[in-house]
């Protein structure tokens, strides 16, 4: 089923969720507007700074049973890869708590694992096909992607994480000793265990693939109008336009993925969402010799190394403060410090090589999983934001949801998990629970 021939979709946000909606839209036959009021795939964006890391073994939430042991530390080291600002705490709390509600128990974290997968499963595939279609497919790899982990005994006492990831199908090759150092040369002699994901890849330079994706949007007969989106005009219950800081955009449908910036317009649709700003750090480094030639993700470091436009870049961390705050550059630091000790051998340590510095924004909802679906208003309107962690391998998967409901296709995805609703559902059952409990 393709779309009525001629109708007008505006996508607000031009980040790697709003790129690939935008051509899964135009292969429907939709005619497409992107408004971005920065450069699409620009340093505004979380889609520009990212891991790179495309990866079908990112199913495990953050949350898991456990975990609100760990926040006083959390509160008090300068150092994890986890950390919350004092003086955000009273304002995040009701996040917080949902959040570590959503991973209480094996069974929720289970169904967030199953609902993810849908989202990821084949990803790498998925941005191959899109990479050919837009003649970039040189930003796309599948090298796989390694786990690495200091004993085949760390590795094991992940168990929770590897569980579900046999559960959902991801598969991966075990790793050690010369086979490992063979693979990864570079990598410090003290990993001696890594697990293999073979059908994982990564993006050779993520801003340059959305802003590659959008060009060829526009070459494809999309426009792209440099402007913020602000809310929406109504004409009964359909959508009449999308107002905008330079005036209002005649539409039929609109989709929100402006990242963490999308609440505002979805609270204008008829939606409270509970997103917060994950902030994330990376840094990137010239390599003075040869470069890594795997993505690695070493487990004690929580954070995704990968080679990006011939630097080696690290990204990670999860800080959480408001997002109006200013960038704490000791993060960063932090990850330039493990990024040295993961590779010893390959002369980073030295202090004439150019270091570049990025903080962003990954839109997080507390129960880990993005929010796709129509507005509870207005069946003109659709959102697509709120990926967290994996909105890069997501992405693909993502904008063929958001096709299949603007033209009434039946979609694979589990869409009552995904949808803004959910949180109204919540918040009901909640206040039932403290209604009888008193
Ligand atoms: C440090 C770090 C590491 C990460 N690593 C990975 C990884 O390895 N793999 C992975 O899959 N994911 C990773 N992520 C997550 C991923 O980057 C995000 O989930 C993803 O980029 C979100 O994409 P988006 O398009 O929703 O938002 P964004 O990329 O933030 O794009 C939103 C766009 O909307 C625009 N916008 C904002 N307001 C408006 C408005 N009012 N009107 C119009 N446009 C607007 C913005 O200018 C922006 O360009 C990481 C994130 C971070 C921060």
């Amino acid at each position: 089923m393709k779309s009525d021939l001629g109708q007008h979709v505006i996508v607000i946000g031009c980040g790697i969720i709003g790129a690939c909606t935008a051509h899964a839209l135009l292969e429907d036959g939709w005619r497409v507007t992107l408004v971005e009021p920065g450069v699409p795939g620009g340093v505004q964006a979380a889609s520009f700074g990212n891991g790179a890391f495309i990866s079908p073994a990112s199913i495990v939430p953050m949350s898991t049973p456990g975990l609100w042991k760990r926040v006083p530390a959390y509160l008090l080291s300068s150092e994890s890869p986890f950390t919350i600002r004092w003086s955000y705490l009273p304002r995040l709390f009701p996040w917080l708590f949902r959040f570590i509600l959503t991973g209480s128990t094996v069974r929720k974290v289970e169904q967030t694992a199953r609902s993810l997968n849908l989202l990821l499963k084949d990803c790498v595939l998925h941005h191959q096909a899109l990479a050919k279609r837009c003649g970039c497919e040189h930003f796309i790899r599948k090298d796989g992607l390694l786990y690495a982990y200091p004993s085949r005994h760390a590795f094991e006492s992940d168990t929770l994480a590897w569980r579900l990831r046999r559960e959902n199908g991801v598969k991966w090759r075990e790793l050690e000793g010369e086979d490992l150092r063979s693979l990864e040369p570079a990598l410090d002699s003290r990993y001696l265990f890594a697990a293999l994901v073979e059908d994982g890849g990564n993006c050779t330079d993520p801003g340059g693939y959305v802003s590659s994706l959008a060009a060829s949007a526009v070459a494809f007969g999309a426009n792209l109008v440099k402007a913020r989106a602000i809310g929406f005009n109504f004409s009964e219950s359909a959508l009449k336009s999308v107002r905008t800081d330079k005036g209002d955009l005649l539409c039929d449908k609109a989709v929100v993925a402006a990242g963490v910036y999308s609440p505002p317009l979805a609270s204008t649709a008829g939606d409270t969402v509970p997103l917060e700003s994950e902030r994330g750090y990376h840094v990137e480094i010239e390599v003075p010799g040869s470069t890594p030639k795997i993505p690695i993700m070493p487990s004690d470091g929580r954070m995704a190394n990968c080679v990006v436009s011939g630097n080696l870049r690290a990204a990670g961390q999860v800080e959480l403060a408001s997002l109006e705050a200013g960038p704490n550059w000791r993060r960063a630091d932090l990850l330039l410090r493990q990024l040295i000790e993961t590779y010893p051998t390959v002369g980073l340590a030295r202090k004439d090589l150019k270091i570049k510095r990025w903080m962003g924004h990954r839109p997080s909802t507390p129960d880990g999983l993005p929010v796709i679906g129509f507005s509870s208003t207005s069946r003109d309107i659709v959102y697509a934001f709120g990926h967290g962690h994996i909105g890069l391998a997501a992405g693909p998967r993502t904008a063929k949801a958001v096709s299949d409901l603007l033209v009434g296709r039946r979609s694979d995805l589990d869409v009552v998990s995904f949808s803004a609703a959910r949180f109204k559902r919540e918040r009901f059952y909640c206040l039932r629970r403290w209604r009888k409990a008193n």
